[in-house]
């Protein structure tokens, strides 16, 4: 039963958007029986991989008939620049179910060389009824990054977004619906994380579980898994990644500058690639910090709705309190803080930070080491490689990093040093749906995202062992 409603609050003008359900544990109890009657039923799981990809690519047809409003969804919803949502989020998100049911028929299974009486052949099958838990800074994107490969094996999914940002969700099961994808195979179930979330995590009839979001909850996600029937869990989770600059990165000019802006300010560096720790040469320090401070302090803030925006407000005040502490206590401690304030005519309600640059920090501040999700970088200089890496490494997240060097001996030595999942050099990137994206250390793990190597969380591989005579 749904005892209570979320409410759905446009965190620029305080607005209620919309109200939806709270949905209670008996519920999603029920909504996982439900997923698993269909997924035995084989309407879905018993079509052929090409059928279940025709039907995704008309998901992903309408999706793009729907582009407009769903950026508009995702601005209101997270206070998004709608220009973001319009070039990045979505067309990123077209893009994930589209190449993932274009895959559909063209991952294979394995054949083991056994001798001649025997033969072992294994193969990837779905895992029935699989669960996906959404944050609310890409609502759209990574529902897909969700939706593509767990339906494409086969699944059924019930899918919980963010308390924040249930509507582009919302809209992408109506779209599957209009899609031909039969009841019952992919529920979105909204609701309060230590809830709807809770009842997911210890559902017994749940296989697999995909969460992103933060670290504290990828950690409780995994002991409720521990403790109820040991479902597969993958965790993308926080990270606290750096921007390595060698002494030649300057070679690179605006396009280096670019790049610093895009990786900390993305999302209002609500973002958990967020290049959030600059480590920058001694030589170029004075040079960089004055050109990158210069550009941030350029961005234009303002309502999200306004295709000029790049900078909007926070998700809400608890975040501003949080992002505003550590820069207190960075001033505290006696670094200096480089911003360019506000503007005035901001609207009243919005929780806006201004883009902010952190110097001299002491180490051990929390601006250094704790994942501020917010726009506000560090500045650190070092002087030999080694330092570069040893500082890169200190922190408990592993999820990205950069290089820029012309020196692709040491921009190599670098990569192969840093731990993280993706490493870029001369870009800030996290690749593209090829390549395979998941964190290390407390960053994540239990699997990658995009690329085929997704699939492996969404299935569980089968042995058959034919002895031949
Ligand atoms: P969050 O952990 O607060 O919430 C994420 C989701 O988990 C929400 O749907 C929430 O309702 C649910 N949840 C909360 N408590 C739960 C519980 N006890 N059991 C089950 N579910 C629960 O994170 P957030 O604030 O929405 O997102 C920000 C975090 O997400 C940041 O740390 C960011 O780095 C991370 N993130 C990671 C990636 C990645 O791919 N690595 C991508 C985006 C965001």
């Amino acid at each position: 039963m749904t005892t209570s409603t979320l409410r759905v609050v446009n965190p620029t003008t305080g607005e209620l958007i919309t109200t939806v359900p709270a949905v209670g544990a008996a519920e999603v109890a029920a909504a996982s029986e439900r997923a698993h009657r269909v997924f035995t039923s084989g309407v879905w799981s018993g079509l052929d991989p090409r059928e279940r990809a025709a039907v995704l690519l008309r998901l992903a047809g309408l999706m793009e008939r729907d582009a407009e409003l769903l950026a508009r969804l995702d601005s209101e919803d997270a206070g998004k620049p709608i220009t973001e949502c319009r070039t990045g989020d979505v067309p990123g998100a077209v893009e994930s179910i589209r190449w993932f049911a274009e895959a559909a028929d063209k991952v294979f299974g394995r054949v083991a060389p056994t001798g001649r009486g025997s033969l072992g052949v294994m193969s990837r099958e779905p895992v029935g009824v699989a669960a996906a838990i959404l944050p609310w800074n890409y609502p759209l994107a990574m529902a897909a990054w969700k939706v593509g490969p767990a339906l494409t094996v086969g699944n059924c999914l019930l899918l919980k977004p963010a308390e924040a940002t249930p509507r582009s969700t919302l809209h992408l099961a109506e779209l599957a619906t209009e899609a031909g994808l039969p009841d019952g195979v992919l529920t979105v179930l909204t609701g309060h994380g230590a809830v709807t979330g809770t009842a997911l995590a210890r559902d017994p009839l749940v296989r697999a579980l995909s969460f992103t979001g933060s670290t504290a909850t990828g950690r409780r996600i995994l002991v409720d898994a521990a403790e109820t029937n040991f479902k597969r869990v993958s965790l993308e989770m926080g990270g606290k990644s750096p921007q390595i600059l060698m002494a030649d990165a300057l070679d690179y000019g605006d396009d280096l500058i670019d790049n610093m802006i895009e990786a900390a300010f993305l999302t209002m560096g609500q973002n958990c690639t967020a290049g959030s720790r600059i480590l920058v040469h001694h030589g170029i320090a004075e040079e960089v910090l004055h050109r990158f401070t210069t550009a941030a302090k350029g961005l234009v803030i303002g309502d999200p709705a306004d295709p000029r925006t790049q900078v909007g407000p926070l998700i809400g005040r608890a975040a501003l309190d949080r992002v505003a502490a550590a820069v207190d206590g960075a001033r505290s401690a006696g670094a200096l803080i480089h911003t360019g304030g506000l503007p005035h005519g901001l609207p009243a309600y919005g929780a806006y930070y201004p883009p902010t640059v952190i110097s001299g920090a002491p180490e051990g501040v929390d601006a250094l080491t704790k994942e501020l999700f917010g726009p506000v970088v560090t500045v650190q200089t070092f002087t030999a490689e080694e330092e570069a890496v040893r500082m890169a490494n200190a922190s408990e997240y592993g999820l990205a990093a950069s290089v820029w060097t012309r020196d692709l001996d040491g921009a190599l030595r670098l990569a192969r040093g840093v731990e993280a999942g993706v490493v870029s050099v001369n870009s800030y990137s996290e690749g593209d749906i090829t390549t395979p994206f998941g964190g290390w250390k407390q960053s994540g793990f239990g699997g990658a995202e995009k690329s085929t190597d997704a699939f492996a969380q969404w299935t569980r591989e089968k042995t058959v062992w034919i002895h031949t005579r």
